[in-house]
């Protein structure tokens, strides 16, 4: 099928300098935690995406030199001979795919590493970062002298050598997010008083000297591309106006503005889940911009509906459509828009589960379970091995995260019959009521997904309202069984903090609940009641089902042992919206405290010092932990000859119910046993390829 007629315009080749997009979707730089480290993973998740479509696929940061070490963040770093030779394997990767390749240039200045290369961190004018951690080690960065300021651009200039060298297209010098080009534009961290520091042109300069030695060294060879923060914010930052002005000096200089609104400090605005902020709510500042420059804008604005991408396109405020998130979710998102295979998009969800990954050492996808597997597990997004033995049928039963995915990866496979059996009516398992707690609706594209692939699969059928027993699923027919059943949220407060329940609870009394019980059996203390939420697990729960109490008008008590309320959220990068919100909402946050009693009218606890706490409540939300629901699958296991007798071949016990975790885990572990469905034991995943001790072995043979 032909691209929806208003998609069209999506589908314009532009030209940027020397180079030509074949059509308006950029893949923009994004940190993957792979990189040069892991270069055949970083090669074959860059490549899926020239392969699905994106007119152009950048790096993510890739430092100049030592003193910007970044690791253990993931530049892939672009120092020296080894390193271009590492890039052009992922260079390579994306032309074989018909992508331009793109690099974006990087120096961290004071917000730099430097925890390898043990080197002074530079700046401006010898200011000691803001940046909370990760950061390098403490202390005030050196003040760079004129010689600095001439050995950083010829950095710049030899790595950009480097990478025209190594093959790339488009050279993007980064002067955003903090870092070192923008601190020089920032009078919060520049005081210089010399050429380099006062005026808005003279803080410039550095970042326009350097573009013009760029574009100088590649500039016929490149298009030169600079990634510009616009309408930073804290105290640091530049405002639109002067951003404005900065795009009209540097203009002659590109030939693309890769233009994204925030920055390290506030990486709250652009990168910000979806809970925080909309789609394309960058619009209207690009539009400032718009006007200043007669070259090429790409922007950003976590847009994921063609839609709204080509109004973006149409109305001429940006020309090219960047994204990163979208990519990460569906590489082949280009690709269905062309082929008019809307239906089929995987939609980012905003849910932040790549940024908080990719800190922690591996970038993953709540909605994507080959982002990051395409070498090291040999995943394709879009294709799948056929069974060698299609003449199974399979039986899933819970028809959550772990099982729907289980389901569409084996129906997908050609098994010959796949049933998904739910209790519920509706697909989703937990994740259908958690779509309601407050900002979380667009989690629930992760079912809606599933459920337009599952109504295509003709070998797959959901079953809804359905419970089974050991002997329904005895009875059932299937030649193998897949359980899963999901968790329970503890009633009794078990905590991961004190491995024991919460003394006085008794488990469903009246004035104690679980979020199931609230979320979906729909209980709800008295009204007027004063609630106290204890979470001890500090994901999205215990603050959801604060909100959501608030909301409804109750007076409602955070309690947790943690530093912060949604302790995890400062990964997923709303932890500060969130307490925000409880904040203007009236909850009260208690950090720091274990609970150890919950008595008649009250909880009482101990802070970090074992100082007493206690807090008048008249019912308590447990969101401590989480165990398995795996009965049905013990029981099933305990007879296995029964099993074998009426003909079933294996049970398999996946997600929640095997290990209650994060929804990208639970569904991932699902899509993983439909891969290795007929591997000798699927209940262990096979090998992976772990590149490091590759290299090192290839490094000693030579
Ligand atoms: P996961 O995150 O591992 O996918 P969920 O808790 O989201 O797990 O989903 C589990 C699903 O299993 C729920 O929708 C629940 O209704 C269903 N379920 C649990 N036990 C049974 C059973 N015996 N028969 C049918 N469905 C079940």
């Amino acid at each position: 099928m032909p691209p929806a007629d208003h998609h069209e315009i999506l589908f314009e080749p532009v030209a940027i300098g020397p180079k030509t997009l074949r059509n308006r979707f950029y893949n923009v730089p994004h940190g993957t935690a792979y990189g040069v480290l892991r270069p055949s993973t970083w090669a074959a998740y860059r490549a899926v995406r020239a392969e699905g479509g994106w007119a152009a696929v950048s790096t993510e940061f890739s430092s100049v030199g030592p003193s910007s070490d970044e690791f253990p963040l993931h530049s892939s770093d672009i120092w020296d001979e080894e390193d271009a030779r590492r890039h052009k394997l992922m260079v390579d990767s994306v032309h074989a795919h018909g992508a331009l390749a793109s690099i974006e240039l990087h120096h961290g200045g004071a917000h730099a590493m430097r925890r390898i290369s043990r080197e002074p961190a530079l700046s401006p004018s010898g200011l000691a970062p803001e940046l909370p951690p990760p950061a390098g080690p403490p202390g005030t960065p050196k003040a760079m002298d004129l010689d600095d300021i001439e050995r950083i651009e010829q950095a710049f200039v030899d790595a950009a050598v480097r990478a025209r060298d190594a093959g790339y297209d488009i050279v993007d010098v980064l002067a955003g997010y903090g870092y070192l080009f923008a601190q020089f534009l920032s009078p919060f961290h520049n005081h210089r008083t010399d050429s380099y520091g006062g005026s808005l042109e003279n803080r410039a300069r550095f970042w326009l000297e350097t573009l013009g030695s760029v574009r100088d060294a590649v500039g016929a060879d490149c298009a030169i591309a600079t990634r510009l923060s616009i309408e930073t914010q804290g105290p640091w930052g530049h405002s639109l106006d002067e951003s404005v002005e900065l795009v009209r000096m540097a203009d002659p200089l590109v030939d693309l503005w890769d233009l994204n609104v925030g920055s390290v400090l506030d990486w709250g605005s652009d990168i910000s889940p979806s809970r925080v902020i909309p789609e394309g709510q960058n619009m209207e500042i690009f539009g400032r911009i718009r006007r200043a420059t007669e070259k090429p804008v790409l922007g950003v604005s976590r847009w994921t509906s063609p839609d709204l991408m080509a109004q973006a396109v149409r109305s001429g405020v940006i020309d090219i459509v960047g994204s990163a998130r979208q990519s990460i979710a569906d590489p082949f998102f280009p690709s269905k828009v062309q082929e008019g295979r809307i239906e089929d998009i995987r939609e980012c969800m905003g849910i932040n589960q790549c940024i908080s990954s990719l800190d922690r050492g591996n970038m993953t996808c709540a909605q994507n379970a080959t982002a990051g597997e395409e070498y090291r597990r040999g995943w394709h997004p879009e294709r799948f091995e056929p069974l060698t033995r299609p003449d199974v049928s399979v039986l899933v039963v819970g028809a959550g995260p772990a099982g729907m995915e289980a389901a569409i990866g084996l129906a997908k496979r050609g098994a010959e019959m796949v049933h998904l059996v739910d209790a519920a009516e509706h697909l989703g398992g937990h994740l259908r009521s958690v779509v309601d707690l407050p900002g979380l609706r667009e989690w629930g594209r992760f079912i809606d997904h599933r459920m337009v692939q599952i109504e295509k699969l003709p070998n797959l059928q959901f079953i809804p309202s359905t419970r089974l027993s050991a002997e329904d699923v005895r009875d059932y027919g299937a030649s193998h069984v897949v359980v899963a059943t999901g968790a329970r949220w503890s009633g009794t407060g078990l905590t991961p903090g004190t491995h024991a329940p919460l003394e006085g609870v008794v488990e469903g009394a009246d004035r104690v609940f679980t979020p199931e019980q609230l979320l979906v059996e729909g209980r709800r203390p008295a009204g007027g009641s004063h609630v106290t939420v204890y979470d001890a697990e500090g994901v999205y729960m215990g603050a959801g089902i604060a909100q959501l109490l608030a909301d409804e008008g109750y007076a409602v008590s955070v309690v947790t042992p943690h530093a912060q309320v949604a302790a995890e959220g400062d990964l997923t990068l709303d932890g500060p919206a969130i307490r925000a919100s409880l904040h203007s909402s009236g909850v009260a946050m208690h950090r720091e405290i274990t609970l150890t009693v919950a008595d008649q009218g009250r909880v009482l606890g101990v802070g970090e010092f074992e100082e007493p706490f206690s807090l008048e409540t008249d019912a308590l939300v447990l969101v401590t932990m989480r165990a398995p629901l795996d009965d049905l699958y013990q029981e099933l296991v305990s007879d296995r000859e029964t099993l074998a007798a009426v003909g079933i071949e294996a049970v398999h016990r996946i997600g929640d119910a095997l290990s209650p975790r994060p929804i990208a885990e639970s569904m991932f572990e699902g899509h993983r046993l439909a891969r290795e469905f007929e591997s000798p034991d699927p209940a262990v995943a096979l090998p992976y390829a772990r590149e490091p001790l590759r290299l090192v072995l290839e490094d000693r043979r030579r």
